[in-house]
């Protein structure tokens, strides 16, 4: 039986919806849609790329939602880039400060992740949660960090490719 593949940890906010660009200069290929999640008093608009959504699909990678939309990621995300649904890593509700200054996503990442290759896309991953990863998680990561301002670009996408077809070869390790 082949190995499984890895896990993609997907942010929404910095990766897919770029919400730090300059309103008038966005980069090219967003749009607006309008979402309403649980944790929001009401519609918010995010931008997003509905490119992102098969080009995530050709990654080869098991694509899991590792943000603080949670599971209404599946109903306001997923739908507008044509993603399937997926599973997602229940977080922490609102930012809890941690003693290693990681961040919140970062313990429970690790533990659903339990060891399996994975690559986790975020605006907003540190030297902690490098540092935790590599003391605290068995199999090989990769942790992206994204410019919020940007959302995923080529070289993102380059570089998960590069990396799963490394873990294939034997490979991997800690990433950057
Ligand atoms: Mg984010």
């Amino acid at each position: 039986m082949p190995p499984p593949r890895p896990l993609l940890l997907l942010d929404v906010d910095g990766p897919l919806n770029p919400y730090h660009a300059d309103p008038d200069s966005r980069p090219p290929g967003y749009r607006p849609w309008r979402a309403e999640p649980h944790w929001a008093s009401g519609p918010v608009e995010v931008w997003l790329n509905r490119a992102h959504g098969e080009r995530l699909r050709a990654l080869p990678f098991d694509l899991v939602w590792a943000t603080t939309w949670q599971d209404c990621a599946n109903r306001w995300i997923g739908p507008a880039l044509g993603l399937p649904p997926l599973p997602f890593v229940a977080l922490p509700g609102p930012a809890v400060w941690r003693p290693d200054d990681t961040s919140p996503k970062t313990w429970p990442l690790v533990a659903w992740a339990a060891g399996r290759p994975f690559a986790w896309v975020d605006d907003d991953i540190g030297e902690a949660d490098r540092a935790y990863v590599a003391a605290r998680h068995a199999g090989p990561a990769l942790l992206r960090r994204v410019h919020p301002g940007r959302g995923l670009v080529e070289a993102d996408f380059a570089l998960l490719s590069a990396w799963a077809a490394g873990l294939c070869g034997g490979g991997g390790g800690p990433g950057g």
